[in-house]
């Protein structure tokens, strides 16, 4: 019934997956208008309309995917408190007040969903229009505040090359793309 109600949710979440990614794209595609203003205008063009479609359609995919994963996880997360209340009823009182908290895990874990694949949507098409006019990398920059992690500090103001996203804390993945992470990619284009 679980996995049939998540299947329930695809019409939404398309919904919901495309509207971000619109956004997503339109803002991007403003920072280039302004960032290529000054370059010569055929490559400025080969950024304005690089064919980004493909990458857009994988975005889409993995997000509706993640957003249906959410109910599946808490139902998930009430069976397995349920079994240790099983195993341990000393604990039952405790085990119940995880139980009502589902509901704050859920919606936690929706936080973080939509901040990182904000994040990580944008960082792929920044990459995609870059490398359309010839980039082989950009410069990792970070938000430049308190909350920036020492791992993502250390890459600040580094070059990265598009087809070597650095491991960092054991995640792979390019400025942006990381659970969480504000940082961005200053694409290199060449002269
Ligand atoms: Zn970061």
């Amino acid at each position: 019934m679980l996995r049939r109600y998540a299947e329930a949710l695809t019409p939404w979440a398309l919904g919901v997956a495309e509207r971000m990614l619109l956004d997503v794209n339109a803002r991007d595609l403003a920072n280039w208008r302004a960032l290529t203003a000054e370059m010569q205008t055929e490559i400025r063009r080969e950024i304005l309309e690089a064919p980004t479609g493909e990458r857009t359609k994988e975005l889409l995919a993995q997000q509706v995917t993640l957003i249906k994963s959410l109910p599946l996880e808490a139902a998930q997360r009430v069976h397995e408190l349920t079994i240790r209340g099983l195993e341990d009823g000393t604990r039952a009182k405790e085990i119940a007040a995880e139980i009502m908290r589902s509901g704050e895990v859920a919606e936690s874990r929706a936080m973080l969903i939509a901040r990182t694949e904000v994040a990580r949507s944008s960082s792929v098409l920044t990459q995609a229009r870059a490398e359309n006019a010839g980039s082989t990398g950009y410069i990792w920059r970070t938000a430049r505040d308190g909350d920036v992690r020492p791992s993502h500090k250390a890459m600040n103001g580094r070059f990265v090359r598009w087809g070597e996203p650095p491991t960092l804390d054991n995640l792979r993945g390019h400025a942006g793309c990381l659970p969480n992470c504000r940082c961005y990619a200053e694409p290199v284009i060449p002269d």
